[in-house]
């Protein structure tokens, strides 16, 4: 029986195992499952390979609440951030690891948590869910994709090189931005289609460099464009947009930049309260479910969160969290 359990090794699951123990908690006590073969296995997937991670990313206020802070950095360094983190409080995680399924269990010990995953069960006193909202993309949902265009209808960058092609990227988010400044890099021809007219939700230095890289045209910009339909044309992207001043052209690959969605399903199966589509939550991240925490991009809104936003929730939850493990006795053990 693990004291915590923390479902998501990214910078919310990983800040909160640090705060742990920092607190004084046992590495034996505290348990991060992971999908991935490895930590962050978001960041690695969705960041462009050169992207500078900013510490204000979306506007968020860099201000640090808990422990872990960052300040801009390249990729490599973030991901090397955590490793030091990791190293330097001896963080517990076992990795390729999916948790599916979660049920309460009550019994003379008082309330636990059975945490069902690809490699087993696992038992737990507290339960925090971290697995953030970047493993399920928003897709278009007003016109079909065709299957046949599966590898090159794509929602991050790093799953297939894409180099020398002729690319749509749509989207019109910081991560839009730095899809088309990263791919422009990787010598692709780049044209952004934004549904609005004008860049509102980009940061400062992503809208410079985008409108910079339109004056110098090394990106096409189809501002107020909608796509209509995307056809199968010789096995590649053949774009029809609703506005006449665009006409239909073929692509070799569209990249979709249209952030994530909160895992619904998933949250609603541990029996999770929503309120206008958003689970119910404390500002501990306490669900309704006594000793069931979120923590990271779950506990935020719409508009997606940041690093630092991550690792302030974390900071919150380990208060109320700290309590609740101080009352159990460590023991573990994996059904
Ligand atoms: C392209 C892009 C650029 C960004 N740039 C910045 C930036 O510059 N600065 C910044 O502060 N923020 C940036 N962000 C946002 C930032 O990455 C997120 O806010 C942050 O990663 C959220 O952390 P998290 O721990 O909540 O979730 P995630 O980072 O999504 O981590 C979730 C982890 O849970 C794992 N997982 C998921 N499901 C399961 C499961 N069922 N079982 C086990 N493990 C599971 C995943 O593999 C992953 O490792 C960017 C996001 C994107 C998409």
């Amino acid at each position: 029986m693990y004291d915590l359990v923390i479902i998501g090794a990214g910078p919310a699951g990983i800040a909160l195992a640090a705060e742990a123990r920092a607190v004084g908690h046992e590495p034996s006590s505290v348990l991060i499952i992971e999908k991935g073969i490895q930590h962050n296995w978001a960041i690695r997937q969705f960041y462009p390979a050169h992207k500078k991670t900013t510490a204000n990313y979306k506007g968020h206020v860099a201000e640090c609440e808990g422990l872990l802070c960052i300040k801009d950095m390249s990729k490599d360094e973030t991901i090397r951030f955590f490793d030091d983190v990791i190293a330097h409080y001896n963080l517990n995680i076992t990795y390729q690891v999916e948790a599916y399924d979660v049920e309460p269990v009550e019994d003379e010990d008082g309330r636990h948590f059975h945490v069902e995953t690809s490699k087993g069960i696992f038992e737990t006193r507290v339960l925090a869910v971290a697995i953030g909202v970047l493993g399920r993309p928003n897709k278009p949902k007003e016109y079909r994709l065709p299957p046949s265009l599966k590898d090159r209808l794509m929602f991050d960058i790093t799953s297939r090189r894409i180099e020398n092609e002729e690319v749509l990227v749509v989207g019109g988010g910081d991560t839009a931005s730095e899809y088309v400044q990263y791919l422009f890099q990787q010598n692709n021809r780049v044209t952004l289609s934004y549904r609005q007219h004008e860049f509102k939700r980009l940061t400062g230095t992503n809208l410079t460099a985008l409108m910079a890289m339109e004056q110098r045209g090394e990106v096409s910009i189809l501002r107020g464009s909608n796509i209509d339909k995307v056809q199968d044309e010789g096995g590649r992207p053949h774009v029809h947009f609703k506005e006449e001043q665009y006409p239909a052209r073929t692509f070799d690959t569209v990249v979709y930049a249209l952030g994530g969605t909160t895992p619904v399903n998933f949250l609603h199966m541990l029996g999770i309260e929503f309120d206008s589509n958003r689970p119910k939550i404390d500002r501990h991240g306490e669900t309704n479910v006594p000793g069931l925490f979120l923590v990271g991009d779950l506990t935020v809104s719409n508009t997606g969160g940041s690093i630092i936003t991550a690792f302030n929730s974390a900071a919150r939850a380990i208060k109320r969290i700290d309590k609740m493990m101080r009352v159990t006795q460590p023991s573990h053990s994996m059904v």
